[in-house]
C-alpha cells in the first residue's frame, strides 16, 4: 500500500493558443489576419465584455491522478468538458491512497458556509495520519480477500474509501477551464471569492500553469478581470 499526499497533472495533448482567439473573433468581419500587437487588447476586450465563444476554439487534454473524492466534484463541471477515468470494474486498483500533507489545514472551526480552516495540532495530525493508514490498509486487504474469493471486480471494489486513486483524462477549451478555475481555485483577487476543497484545488492550480502557458495573454486577461470567466 502506498500513500501519496499530492496529485498528478500532465498536458498530454493541446491545440490551444492566444492567436485562435483573435482568429476567431476576428473571422466574422476583418477576416483571419490580426496582427499580434493587437491581440492582447482585443483579448481583454473580449474577456471584459464577456465575449466567450472565441475562447472556446481550441482544446486541452489533462491526464490527472487524485483521490476519488476529487474526482466526485470534477466531473459536476458538465458543460465543454469530456471525461474518460480509470475502470474499477475492468481493472484492479493500485493500492495508492490519500493522506494529506502536513500543510493542509484539517480542522474546522465556524458554521457550514462560513467555516474557516486551520492547522491542526500533533496529536490530530498523528489521529489523521494513523486513522486513515490503518483503515486503508484494511479496507485493501478486503478487497484483496474479496477478488481472492472470486469475486467480481465491480463488486469487490465496494469496500474501498474514495481516498483510493484514480486516473481520468479530461478535455476542455479555454472557456469552461476559465469556468472550472474561477469555481476552484482559492485567490483572493477573485471577484467573487471561492473556497474550494483543498485537494481540487491542488489539481486546479497545476491546470492553470499548464494553460497559462499555452494560452499567456488569456490567462492574463482572466487574472485582469479578477477571475470572472467570459
Ligand atoms: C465551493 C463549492 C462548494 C460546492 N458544494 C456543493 C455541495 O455541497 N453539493 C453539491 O451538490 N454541489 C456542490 N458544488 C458543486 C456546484 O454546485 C456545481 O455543480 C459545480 O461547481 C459545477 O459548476 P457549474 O454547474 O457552473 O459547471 P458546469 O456544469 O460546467 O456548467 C457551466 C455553466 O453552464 C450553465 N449550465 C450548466 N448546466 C445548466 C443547466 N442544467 N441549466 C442551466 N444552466 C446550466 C451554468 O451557467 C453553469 O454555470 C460546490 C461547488 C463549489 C465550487
Amino acid at each position: 500500500v502506498r500513500f501519496r499526499s499530492d496529485v498528478t497533472v500532465k498536458l498530454v495533448r493541446s491545440l490551444a493558443d492566444d492567436e485562435g482567439v483573435v482568429q476567431a473573433a476576428r473571422v466574422s468581419y476583418e477576416g483571419e489576419n490580426t496582427p499580434s500587437a493587437e491581440a492582447e487588447g482585443l483579448i481583454n476586450f473580449l474577456m471584459r465584455n464577456k465575449h466567450g465563444s472565441p475562447f472556446e476554439h481550441n482544446s486541452m487534454t489533462f491526464y490527472i491522478e487524485a483521490p476519488i473524492f476529487v474526482f466526485r466534484e470534477f466531473h459536476r463541471h458538465r458543460i465543454g468538458w469530456s471525461y474518460n477515468e480509470e475502470s474499477a470494474r475492468y481493472k484492479k486498483l493500485e493500492p495508492v491512497f490519500y493522506i494529506p500533507g502536513r500543510e493542509r489545514k484539517i480542522v474546522q472551526e465556524g458554521k457550514a458556509g462560513t467555516y474557516t480552516m486551520v492547522s491542526g495540532d500533533e496529536e490530530q495530525w498523528e489521529y489523521v495520519e494513523g486513522l486513515s493508514e490503518w483503515s486503508y490498509k484494511n479496507s485493501y486487504r478486503m478487497y484483496t480477500r474479496l477478488l481472492e474469493e472470486g469475486i467480481a471486480r465491480e463488486v469487490a471494489r465496494n469496500v474501498l474509501p474514495t481516498g483510493i486513486y484514480s486516473s481520468m483524462y479530461a478535455t476542455c477549451n479555454a472557456r469552461s477551464l476559465m469556468a472550472f478555475l474561477a469555481l476552484r481555485t482559492d485567490d483572493p483577487s477573485a471577484a467573487f471569492p471561492s473556497k474550494p476543497l483543498r485537494e481540487i484545488a491542488m489539481v486546479a492550480e497545476q491546470m492553470e500553469d499548464l494553460w497559462t502557458e499555452q494560452m499567456p495573454l488569456t490567462a492574463q486577461a482572466f487574472k485582469n478581470q479578477r477571475r470572472v470567466a467570459p
